[in-house]
């Protein structure tokens, strides 16, 4: 989160009241052991090699990831077991152990779950989600996905042995969630585990937190630990900073919490500045299990005990019915046992073994009194391993504390203890979710496992990408000012935006105010700061221009190379130009205006190959135009762009000042009518793009390509009056063009 907020140029500082940043992803460090205290699970390791990337590292460079074989072991009430992992084949020969003839089955629910993954995560996880206009959108598709099913229905449709059927339906539990009421959304995870396995941090989750702190702080970010966060400070219906335990206080331009939204809203933001999360409305949510977790280190080594071990106790529907409805204590308890050292030998001394034991419990809504009852749960714990997969476990005890609820809600800050917010029902996904930028305050946003898109360290990340697409660059921000600036600049396009939705004619009035102020730049030989501009960008430092482009890149999904080439083509012009070949001369068009049309695709929503080929295309049709309707202009700034290659002698500025010669003008039309035809063949190629567009966009993208063709046009009839003047468009040519761009966009 805070690395995605400066990369929009702001200075952030965190604030945290644990002893080590990570939050649940603590470290505890006991007699020789070493304990990760939360996630042991990393599913979707791109997430973090896209993290490290957006600030040109590689994540390999600061922590590795081990593959953990298997992913899980399954130990059933009745001793049978299965491996879940490795190929697709290995576990449907496992399930075919269990239950003959349902590793097919498997096979038919990963498909589905790879359905739902395109939509669920590709198309929704990184979304915002804070107007309800966005998840109407989604409805059919979800409906289509069967989402109003639980994970434990639709598991179910799959297979049919109940002790599949539990195992294969335990990931809601994993965020917190029931897997008999859990959307069945969160059967994605079968195929992003399929896709891409499970993975472990070497040295740990700790060598993780430690190499994103690393990165954060190379960058500039500061830490604060051991600070509670007691008060958000209000002024004017905006967040303006925080109070701490301690009486300090820290003013800011922008708060965004990683913390347990219900918490944050209720103790630390006064009720008067809450309309919609009033504090009746917070406890009316349904919360996520409570957890109890026991860190224990053994003098024995047990290596018959995989990385990650789910053991599953004699009930299923009834344990989770008394973990989230009649919240009680269950006498037969379902664990997760973590033994890392499986994975990577470090993570336990020479002579012993490191464990975390897992039971999910009901949150703090349950009269349970942990201070007794903590103690009580850990024996029941300890007896149930010691008679099944770790023996002798009392004797050989070295270590041992344990955290419940109470902890959760004291040292993680969450309402009600809980492991993971509010649980991941349904109605409380997406729109229904706490937003990520607050309806109740300005300049206040969340991220982390009560926002959009859930729990987990897939879902976190993914928030903190959702907020990087709400918040503006920090410094001058103003849309009326980008607005104003591409409507007295540019004429053509700036009637054309007419025709645009509001959100996406904002995102092109801010990519024109980035490429016009480079293109300034460049023009009025700002050599200093467009070389401070590259070098910011090589390095992916923040920079007051380019942070609106991060902006849409995260907001829109623009690529970083069209902006690298655009800015290396201008450079290039500094020192003069003198293009020697049609190969240079379309290289110089791409990059200063193939790229254009590359930057503004995915604005319009299209991202397919060919069409980014075709707006390429376009790009260099308009800037060749261009060219020819400038070359006296461009000669008069020691520029030329006419190939050398067209003319029997290399030509400098001057001979294109100079035309009272006939010869020389002659040639000079002839060069401009060769690339006027290559720049028709290629408005032909862009005109085939135009059909991979809205068609909204259509007629914008068409009328301006139609505006240039004209100005073509005019050379081509009159080459030698629009030598010495510039060749315009008239406005009523411009407004005749429009009905035939109109009609044809609608009608195709
Ligand atoms: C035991 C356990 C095992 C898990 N296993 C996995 C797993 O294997 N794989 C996986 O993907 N996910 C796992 N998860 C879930 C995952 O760890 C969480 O969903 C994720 O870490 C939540 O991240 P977060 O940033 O939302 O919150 P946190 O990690 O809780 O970070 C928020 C931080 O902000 C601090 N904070 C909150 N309020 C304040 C305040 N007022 N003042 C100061 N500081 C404050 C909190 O104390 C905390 O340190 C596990 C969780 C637990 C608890």
């Amino acid at each position: 989160m805070a690395l995605r907020l400066r990369r929009l140029g702001y200075e952030v500082t965190v604030f945290d009241n644990n002893p080590l940043p990570g939050g649940r992803a603590q470290v505890y460090t006991k007699s020789g052991h070493k304990f990760d205290a939360g996630p042991t699970v990393i599913t979707a390791p791109f997430l973090f090699d896209e993290l490290f990337s957006l600030f040109g590292r590689r994540r390999e460079e600061y922590v590795e990831f081990l593959k953990v074989e298997p992913w899980y072991r399954f130990e059933f009430f009745d001793g049978r077991k299965l491996d879940y992992g490795g190929s697709m084949e290995d576990t449907m020969q496992e399930i075919d152990r269990i239950s003959p003839g349902e590793g097919q089955g498997y096979r038919k629910l990963v498909e589905f779950s790879k359905r739902i993954f395109s939509v669920g995560f590709d198309k929704l996880a990184d979304q915002p989600f804070h107007k309800f206009g966005v998840m109407l959108r989604q409805v059919p598709a979800l409906l289509f996905l069967r989402s109003y099913l639980s994970v434990y229905t639709l598991v179910g449709k799959y297979l049919r042995h109940d002790l599949l059927r539990r195992a294969f339906s335990i990931h809601p539990l994993l965020v917190g969630g029931n897997p008999m009421r859990t959307t069945s959304i969160y059967c994605l995870i079968h195929f992003l585990e399929r896709k891409w396995g499970i993975w472990f941090p070497r040295g740990g989750t700790g060598e993780l937190v430690k190499a994103v702190v690393k990165l954060a702080e190379e960058f500039g970010i500061k830490f604060v630990l051991n600070k509670q966060v007691d008060e958000v400070i209000v002024r004017e219906g905006r967040a303006a900073g925080i109070r701490f335990s301690d009486g300090g206080k820290s003013e800011c331009d922008l708060l965004a919490f990683d913390a347990d939204p219900p918490k944050v809203y209720r103790k630390l933001i006064d009720s008067r500045h809450r309309s919609k999360w009033t504090d009746g409305r917070l406890d009316n949510l349904a919360y996520s299990m409570g957890l109890f977790v026991w860190y224990f280190g053994t003098t024995k080594k047990y290596p018959d005990v995989r990385h990650h071990t789910i053991i599953m106790g004699q009930t299923f529907k009834e344990l989770l019915a008394e973990i989230y409805d009649e919240k009680v204590l269950s006498d037969d308890l379902s664990l997760y046992l973590h033994r890392p050292a499986a994975t990577d030998p470090q993570m336990s001394p020479d002579s012993g073994d490191s464990f975390y034991v897992l039971a999910p419990v009901p949150n703090k809504k349950a009269k349970v009194d942990w201070k007794e009852a903590g103690e009580k749960v850990r024996q029941q714990v300890e007896r149930q391993l010691e008679a099944t997969l770790l023996p002798d476990l009392g004797k050989c005890l070295e270590v041992s504390f344990f955290v419940t609820p109470d902890d959760f809600e004291d040292r993680f800050n969450t309402l009600w203890g809980s492991g993971f917010s509010i649980a991941p029902l349904f109605t409380q996904s997406a729109w229904f979710r706490f937003h990520n930028k607050s309806e109740e305050l300005d300049d206040l946003y969340f991220c982390g496992a009560g926002t959009h898109p859930g729990a987990g360290l897939p879902g976190v990340l993914s928030s903190a990408k959702v907020v990087e697409k709400l918040v503006p660059p920090s410094r001058p921000s103003n849309e009326s000012e980008f607005q104003q600036l591409f409507r007295s600049k540019s004429r053509t396009f700036s009637l054309a935006s007419l025709f645009l939705p509001a959100e996406r004619a904002e995102a092109i009035f801010r990519l024109y105010y980035v490429c016009r102020t480079l293109d300034d730049w460049a023009d009025e030989g700002h050599l200093d700061k467009l070389k401070d501009a590259i070098e910011s960008w090589r390095t992916h430092k923040p920079h007051e221009l380019l942070d609106h482009y991060r902006f849409l890149q995260a907001r829109w999904g623009l690529d970083s190379a069209p902006l690298t080439e655009l800015m290396s083509a201008m450079l290039k012009e500094q020192d003069g130009v003198a293009i020697e070949s049609m190969d240079e001369l379309i290289e110089y068009c791409h990059g200063v205006a193939g790229t254009i049309g590359l930057m503004t695709c995915p604005i319009f929503g299209v991202t397919n190959k060919t069409a980014l080929k075709h707006a390429d295309d376009l790009g260099i049709a308009m800037q060749l135009t261009n060219i020819c309707r400038d070359v006296r202009e461009d000669a008069e700034n020691d520029r030329v762009y006419l190939p050398a290659e067209f003319f029997t002698t290399k030509p400098t500025p001057s001979y294109f000042l100079n035309t009272e010669s006939k010869m020389s003008l002659e040639e000079i039309t002839s060069v401009k009518m060769r690339l006027l035809q290559e720049a028709d063949r290629r408005y032909l190629n862009g005109e085939k793009g135009i059909s991979f567009l809205p068609w909204r966009i259509r007629i914008v993208v068409r009328w301006a390509g139609r505006m240039y063709r004209e100005i073509g046009e005019l050379i081509k009839e009159n080459p030698e009056t629009f030598h010495d003047k510039r060749a315009v468009v008239g406005k009523w040519k411009k407004l005749g063009a429009l009905l035939p761009c109109l009609s044809r966009s609608i009608l195709t």
